[in-house]
């Protein structure tokens, strides 16, 4: 890779993209986050060359993934992107709350440079792995390759919006969409090919990183689904929820017994919102008398929405 472009830092969280395996055909039997930063970037050979620091910010399965993690990491690419020798910074991730991570960035940090958040579906030692090539794209678009700003992920060539980020599938090397909105960039061969405005940085939230993440309420998600039960919704209330977001069924719909408990829960002071359990669509069109609606997002985004505005006070 060329080394006329500008400094590009890789931040380390862990991950599968960092995982190794005791026995290489093993695509799921794998210590996921072993390999640091540096680690990662040494054995890239494409990136050989190229001007890159690391620094391992964590080294956790993401499914692990916590809220003072995501402060420590915001704070740490606030540093460096406030630093005028640095274009861009990458993260590498576990894909299993990639979104989450990438929705609360996108929130909560001021990103006029590239952003740029990667994971792999197979470990390091897997025979072909995916971590290198979605390693190399990421500080491709880090480096300001297609005028890249904002938080956006790279894999398996496609670039997402941070906001607009899910993962359909458990298994594929191909496994995430943007949902409804589409991705806004290819990585072709070290090219990349723009297909929408790259997302603005405008981070409502970025108060939040102000605050200490011990003090931050408890937000949970609740499934509707054939015989729901409110009890489950009025335990968390009894355990100290201060919100909810409850992934309906099909546009927002939400069992008629989970939709009792969620009313004596809002008479309590909790914060209640509606997601769609169904993979894309969110939910359409806001019906007189229903639930907030949490539109686009995933049950998942839209946690981590009505957490940042409670912790806002917004
Ligand atoms: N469990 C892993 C993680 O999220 C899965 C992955 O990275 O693909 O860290």
């Amino acid at each position: 890779m060329q080394s006329s472009a500008g400094l590009v830092v890789v931040l380390g969280t862990g991950g599968t993209i960092a995982g190794t395996a005791p026995h290489p055909q093993d695509h799921t039997g794998y210590l996921a986050g072993a390999l640091s930063a540096a680690d990662l970037v040494a054995a890239v050979p494409a990136l050989a060359g190229a001007r890159l620091q690391t620094e391992s910010v964590a080294q956790m399965d993401s499914c692990d993934m916590d809220h003072a993690t995501w402060v420590r990491l915001a704070l740490a690419l606030e540093h460096h992107l406030a630093r005028p020798d640095v274009a861009g910074v990458v993260v590498t991730h576990g894909t299993d709350t990639l979104e989450e991570t990438a929705f609360f960035l996108h929130h909560t940090v001021w990103a006029r440079k590239p952003v740029v958040l990667t994971a792999a579906m197979r470990p390091a030692t897997a025979p072909s792995p995916d971590g290198p090539q979605n390693l190399v794209d990421a500080v491709l678009l880090a480096g300001g390759e297609g005028g890249a700003v904002g938080v956006v992920a790279v894999l398996a060539g496609a670039v997402h919006a941070g906001v607009d980020l899910r993962k359909l599938h458990g298994y594929r090397v191909d496994a995430f969409s943007s949902g409804d909105a589409g991705p806004l960039a290819l990585v072709q061969d070290g090219v990349v090919r723009c297909l929408r405005p790259w997302p603005a940085s405008a981070p409502a939230f970025a108060a939040a990183l102000q605050t200490d993440p011990a003090d931050w309420p408890a937000v949970d998600i609740v499934t509707s689904h054939a015989g729901a039960r409110g009890a489950t919704l009025d335990a968390l209330v009894a355990a100290g929820t201060k919100g909810i977001v409850l992934a309906g069924t099909g546009n927002g719909s939400v069992h008629t017994s989970l939709l009792a408990a969620a009313r004596r829960a809002q008479k309590q002071g909790v914060a209640v919102c509606r997601a769609s359990r169904c993979i894309a669509g969110g939910v359409v069109g806001a019906p007189v008398g229903a639930l907030p609606s949490a539109g686009d997002a995933t049950p998942a985004q839209a946690r981590v929405q009505l957490l940042l505005k409670l912790v806002c006070g917004a």
